[in-house]
């Protein structure tokens, strides 16, 4: 890409790019126009935790570095900022990789049901802070095995679980099912009884960096991209995802799998 700041330089430039490549111009403006939009919202993402570390460092060297209890409670948060940052641009990282479909998939045959419980027992502490119950609609879930990439499937379940607690309300209760649909396919439910979300954002839910409530959910620490990297790896696999949600009764979302013929897991 042309590097430069002045629009009617860029245009002719990205023209004449488009004409020596042969590119279908329009193409090359929406590709402009989106990567314009992601570094926009890329570095808006990552001004907060930047400078709240900024702030403790600039504090510190302003002499609270003699005072011992200051220092060690400030160095303490800008390392809970700097977690924040990895965290942000790990998810980047990822999505990254997911839109320019440079992520292969390593399909195995596993347990579901056992890899829903890993998930449950990583976010415990997280939900018992808001006393969020986490359960399956059975009591003795018994094994179903999909056809899938785990560790990806993995982080669409802690992906809608953690919003689920997030967005969830105290004493609330997510629970998660998992129901045969057709012959060869599973679908996979997440619903909470939290704050819902209103019919108007529904179809722009799954887009990056898009929020219901901007200040609400970037308080509650995520990257805006966790339902967008949901998304791509669901579809990904060939599947589909769906949400319903009505406000102050809750949300449901859920996706489809295809179940394996195997029955037992396979190492690779
Ligand atoms: P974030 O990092 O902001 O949580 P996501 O992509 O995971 O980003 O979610 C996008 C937005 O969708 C959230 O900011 C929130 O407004 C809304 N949302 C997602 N899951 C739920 C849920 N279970 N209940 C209510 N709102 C939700």
């Amino acid at each position: 890409y042309p590097v430069t700041t002045d629009m009617r330089t860029l245009t002719a430039e990205i023209e004449k790019f488009a004409k020596d490549k042969k590119i279908e111009i329009d193409t090359l403006k929406i590709r402009e126009e989106y990567r314009k939009d992601f570094l926009g919202n890329v570095s808006h993402e990552l001004k907060t935790p930047l400078f709240t570390v900024q702030g403790y460092i600039e504090t510190l060297l302003d002499g609270a570095i003699d005072d011992k209890n200051v220092r060690k409670k400030y160095l303490i948060r800008a390392n809970k900022a700097v977690d924040r940052l990895i965290y942000i641009v790990k998810d980047l990282d990822l999505i990254t990789k997911l839109e320019v479909g440079d992520l292969n998939l390593e399909k195995k045959s596993f347990n579901i049901i056992e890899l829903i419980q890993s998930v449950f027992d990583f976010l415990e502490m997280k939900a018992a802070k808001k006393n969020i119950t986490l359960t399956f609609d059975t009591v003795y879930p018994k094994p179903i095995f999909v056809y899938a990439d785990k560790e990806k499937i993995q982080q669409v379940l802690t992906n809608l679980l953690v919003n689920s607690i997030k967005y969830g309300n105290e004493n609330g209760t997510t629970e998660v099912s998992v129901e045969n649909l057709v012959k060869n396919k599973i679908i996979v439910r997440v619903t909470d009884n939290g704050e819902g979300i209103p019919a108007v954002h529904i179809p722009r839910l799954f887009e990056r960096f898009y929020r219901v409530d901007q200040s609400g959910s970037r308080r509650e620490g995520g990257s805006g991209l966790g339902l967008a990297i949901v998304k791509h790896i669901i579809e990904a696999h060939g599947e589909k995802i769906y949400v319903e949600s009505a406000v102050e009764v809750g949300s449901e979302f859920s996706f489809t799998l295809e179940k394996s013929s195997v029955q037992i897991e396979e190492v690779q």
